[in-house]
């Protein structure tokens, strides 16, 4: 066995491991790197292997950094097959397309105004190249073995992320490996929580929060407090949305805090035909999280959808009191920015960031106080009341991840820290050290390793 880890090493996007068992090349994961331009500029590169050369992919979940990258690897080449939960299939498929439509707006963009470096700027993928890989994904419930040829098999695990989020444990002979993907917390909102870890040789665990604890504040005081404050000045709650989960999470709690006449009469308004389509998907797998169909439809209910740009872009103009989701979450691209180009400068406006904002996005200048952002080809000043909301993390913190580590029957024999920032990953290696006194690594980007 061989591992070498392509993305997602040092940083949290860009997720790409490849595992080489007996002859068999397998991607887990093939995501996008996003936020700093370094990162996105890897997107760019020659892979080091060739992508028709790849016998399977196994996708943990449909988040665009371990997603995002498939049209490119399909563009590319790659005709074999995409295991993943059925979940993951249509969530993974409006993200790519979404994805792939950012990809061909921002070279039009960059063509039209003339930023951007490359003459004529050209996309990364198409959404034709993102509808293609649809076709390839092949679905598996948790718990399902599936062989993938020359004695490997591997099976899913509910790793309590998002819905249909998956770890995975990869078997060739009597050696295993497991990779953790995006792990979830103790207590989900509206999830199944995560599945305890099963012995393996090898273990690859996330390490986004490994260096801190999510705060206890709870979301519904936070959302509450916000959307009042909104009422109270006759002005706009905007909250960058995350189309998969989050949003679905926040509409729950609007929806509860309605239910207990906790909020004050405010339109609620989902502008984001992502965020509409997830929530759409949710519907569609009941089985997949722990919510009545009645509760989820009257959640639905619960706020207005907008789809088409121009109700978007009246809905802008009229500068109604409401609260507003619109995507994207880390403030990368989407409708939030026709929204922050009316309301950034505008102190009676608030901002709820309800997510991780990874280094680099618009989202973490904001946290860190930024005075002004840059998008739309200026500059902007930052004026309207920001909020973070860090308690809503669909990731574990260090104690979930050290509490989900020692739940393992036995100690695997070496483990390797990615998908977080080196402090991140670094705080965590401490801890398991000292706590667990397990064998950690921390690859770098393109480090492989030899395993036995
Ligand atoms: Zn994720």
């Amino acid at each position: 066995m061989r591992i070498t880890f392509l993305g997602a090493a040092g940083t949290v996007t860009g997720s790409k491991t490849l595992l080489e068992v007996n002859g068999l090349r397998i991607l887990i994961d093939a995501g996008l790197f996003q936020g700093l331009k370094e990162l996105r500029q890897l997107n760019w590169k020659k892979l080091p292997f060739d992508p028709a050369g790849i016998d399977s992919v196994i996708l943990t979940h449909a988040h665009l950094d371990h997603c995002g990258y498939l049209p490119r690897l399909v563009k590319e080449g790659f005709r074999c097959s995409i295991h993943c939960t059925p979940p993951t299939i249509d969530l993974a498929d409006i993200v790519m397309r979404d994805s792939g439509k950012i990809q061909e707006e921002d070279a039009r963009k960059a063509n039209e105004q003339g930023f951007g470096h490359h003459r004529p700027a050209l996309p990364l993928y198409t959404v034709k190249d993102a509808m293609a890989v649809l076709p390839l994904m092949k679905a598996h419930g948790y718990g399902q073995e599936a062989d993938l040829g020359h004695g490997v098999h591997f099976s899913f695990f509910n790793a309590g992320h998002i819905m249909g989020s998956a770890g995975v444990r990869v078997q060739y002979g009597r050696r295993s490996i497991v990779f953790s993907g995006d792990l979830g917390r103790e207590k989900p909102l509206f999830l199944y929580p995560r599945e305890n870890p099963e012995a393996a040789d090898y273990l690859v665990c996330e390490s986004t929060y490994g260096d801190r604890l999510h705060s206890k504040t709870s979301p519904y005081r936070v959302i509450k407090e916000a959307i009042w404050r909104a009422y109270r000045k006759k002005s706009v709650l905007l909250i960058p949305a995350f189309a998969i989960e989050r949003t679905q999470e926040v509409i729950y709690i609007i929806h509860r805090l309605r239910m207990k006449n906790a909020l004050p009469p405010i339109p609620v308004y989902l502008d984001s035909p992502m965020g509409i389509n997830a929530t759409e998907i949710m519907l569609k797998y009941p089985q997949w999280h722990r919510l009545s169909e009645a509760e989820a439809k009257a959640m639905v209910d619960a706020v207005r959808l907008v789809r088409d740009p121009r109700s978007s872009r009246s809905l802008v103009r009229r500068g109604e009191t409401a609260v507003v989701m619109a995507g994207s979450g880390m403030i990368e691209g989407g409708r939030i920015l026709d929204y922050l180009e009316r309301y950034l400068s505008d102190p009676d406006a608030g901002i709820l960031l309800v997510g991780f904002q990874a280094e680099g996005t618009r989202g973490r200048a904001l946290l860190e106080g930024a005075t002004e952002l840059k998008f739309h080809g200026r500059f902007h000043r930052v004026k309207a009341h920001i909020r973070h909301l860090d308690s809503l993390s669909a990731h574990a913190d260090q104690r979930e991840v050290l509490n989900w580590l020692q739940e393992m029957d036995s100690p695997p024999e070496r483990i390797f820290l990615n998908h977080g920032e080196r402090h991140q990953a670094d705080a965590l290696r401490v801890k398991i050290e000292s706590m667990l006194g397990w064998e950690v690594q921390i690859p770098r980007l393109g480090q492989h390793f030899e395993l036995s």
